[in-house]
């Protein structure tokens, strides 16, 4: 990571046009602290993605494991919301190193997918692929951006009941045989948890060993903002 202190000319006079500042603390020359995003976010025990209960669970044992920086409220909701609809993605970059940093591998990871944008968005970016990037920054494991939609944009405008119910194989894995590999999956909120559950079968379908989920944050609310693909 750099260290330095003086500018270029060019990124002197583009600071002049479009100042930045960290919206946490308010200092001035970036778009967020790497230290006050590590603060936003702690390491905590593996949930069951299904059950919700410790890892490992009774029904579902080490197949669903998750875990998530921080609760989606205050400045880590504000952070979620201004990296998707704001077009702050210098910031995801940031966050997913503070996650990366602050939460422990819990087994060795051969690849950081994920969760891709949905067909009908009309996001210029994938902010879940931001976070990734950052983790894989920190871990040293390679990105992998291969799972795609398959639903069509109609289901997706679904309601919340039955995007709960997002059918099996919403999801498909479309890069090389997983077979022996272990997968982060990674999503920038966990509301109800289907997304994340249709990914990690996806790539279990493709023949991965374990697949760990993290997300920058976790909703008690699941209408807040859904699962829906492209939100
Ligand atoms: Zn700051
Ligand atoms: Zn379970």
């Amino acid at each position: 990571m750099s260290h330095r202190i003086l500018m270029t000319p060019i990124e002197l006079f583009m600071h002049f046009l479009w100042p930045v500042s960290c919206p946490v603390c308010g200092k001035m020359g970036n778009v967020l602290c790497r230290s006050c995003s590590d603060e936003m976010v702690q390491n905590s025990p593996l949930l069951c993605l299904v059950c919700g209960e410790r890892i490992p669970c009774h029904l579902h044992y080490r197949r669903y494991p998750y875990v998530s920086g921080a609760l989606h409220s205050g400045m880590v909701r504000e952070l979620a919301l201004s990296l998707k609809y704001q077009g702050k993605s210098g910031t995801g970059r940031i966050m997913g190193r503070s996650l990366g940093s602050v939460i422990t591998m819990p087994f060795p990871q051969n690849r950081i997918v994920p969760v891709p944008l949905h067909r009908g968005s009309n996001r210029k970016y994938n902010q879940s692929r931001w976070l990734a990037l950052g983790i894989s920054d920190v871990w040293g494991v390679i990105l992998s951006d291969h799972l795609k939609w398959r639903i069509s944009e109609k289901q997706s405008l679904l309601g919340a009941e039955a995007r709960r119910n997002m059918p099996e194989g919403a999801i498909l894995w479309r890069g090389p045989n997983l077979k022996g590999q272990n997968c982060t999956l990674v999503d920038d909120v966990k509301t109800t948890g289907t997304t994340l559950l249709r990914g990690a079968e996806a790539l279990y379908d493709a023949g991965a060993e374990r697949v760990l989920s993290i997300t920058w944050s976790r909703s008690i609310n699941a209408n807040e903002r859904g699962d829906l693909p492209w939100s």
